[in-house]
């Protein structure tokens, strides 16, 4: 839709507007949800529509979420032919996910996200994991392979925990810096995220466990004993089956879910 003449106004850095333009990428990510019958749909920062009208085409219905409010009258006005277009114009961090599935529908979330604020909007939508089925995301190359790295890995970190532990992490596909304008500083990659049911992911307090895979990678050259010496005693690490000499970056998803929740029941 970059060529249509309604969006007149040039990209926002600080929105970090990256429009995509490469129709074998938007296709690719359309394949990527194929959306079915009664899917709720909600795309985080549509910009210019490049993916948002392909899915609206594909699929009759959606619902965006866009901050930029000069993009808000082009993007309903473009939405006319195409199909019915709910637009939420706020800060996707301050949109409540919940109240969008509050008629028992499980959401769908897409979006080629600003990279300055991929964490935080990953983040913020894991608070409303239990009404996410899915997220198609496009998001910077190297985040994608921090959130799917495997112990052990040079960029294994608190990122790879902390969405593992609560989704299934599955890399799509790559996209270079030409897909885009104006083009991005770093390459892209499309990742699928599927929450895991609340009873499987077995951890018993978000917090703690949130604080001790921070605290663990926040001293990553340290043992956990030594890095997590705020938290807990060795004796209670090794209760959790866990060896106090062993570092993060090592450490299984499960071990830091079963040493949380030891950390839990302690303080209990
Ligand atoms: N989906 C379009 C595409 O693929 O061409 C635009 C993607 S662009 C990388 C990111 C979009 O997110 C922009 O439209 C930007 O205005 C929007 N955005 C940035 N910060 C936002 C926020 N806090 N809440 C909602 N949308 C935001």
């Amino acid at each position: 839709m970059s060529h249509s003449p309604h969006f007149s106004e040039p990209p926002k850095k600080h929105l970090g507007q990256h429009f995509l333009h490469e129709r074998g990428i938007i296709d690719g990510i359309v394949r990527a949800v194929s959306p079915k019958p009664g899917d709720r749909l909600v795309e985080i920062g549509p910009g210019q529509g490049a993916i948002t009208f392909p899915l609206l085409d594909a699929h009759g219905e959606l619902t965006v979420v866009e901050f930029d409010r000069d993009l808000i009258a082009p993007l309903t006005e473009a939405a006319k032919s195409h199909g019915a277009l709910h637009i939420i114009h706020r800060d996707v961090l301050a949109v409540d996910f919940t109240a969008l599935a509050a008629d028992g529908a499980s959401l769908r979330l897409v979006g080629n996200l600003p990279y300055n604020l991929s964490s935080p909007i990953l983040f913020h939508v894991l608070e409303h994991a239990d009404v996410v089925r899915d997220m198609t995301f496009m998001l910077q190359k190297e985040v994608v392979d921090r959130m799917a790295a495997a112990p052990g890995s040079k960029v294994y970190g608190r990122l790879s925990v902390m969405l593992q532990a609560y989704c299934h992490v599955t890399p799509l596909f790559d996209v270079p810096p030409a897909a885009f304008r104006p083009p991005p500083k770093v390459d892209s990659a499309v990742v699928r995220l599927v929450p895991r049911a609340a009873d499987a992911i077995g951890i018993d307090d978000a917090k703690v466990f949130a604080d001790v895979v921070r605290d663990a990678f926040g001293q990553r050259r340290k043992t956990l004993r030594n890095a997590l010496s705020r938290q807990c005693d060795a004796a209670l690490i090794e209760a959790a089956k866990v060896r106090p000499d062993a570092r993060a970056e090592q450490l299984p998803v499960a071990d830091f879910v079963r040493l949380s929740n030891a950390i839990a029941a302690s303080r209990a």
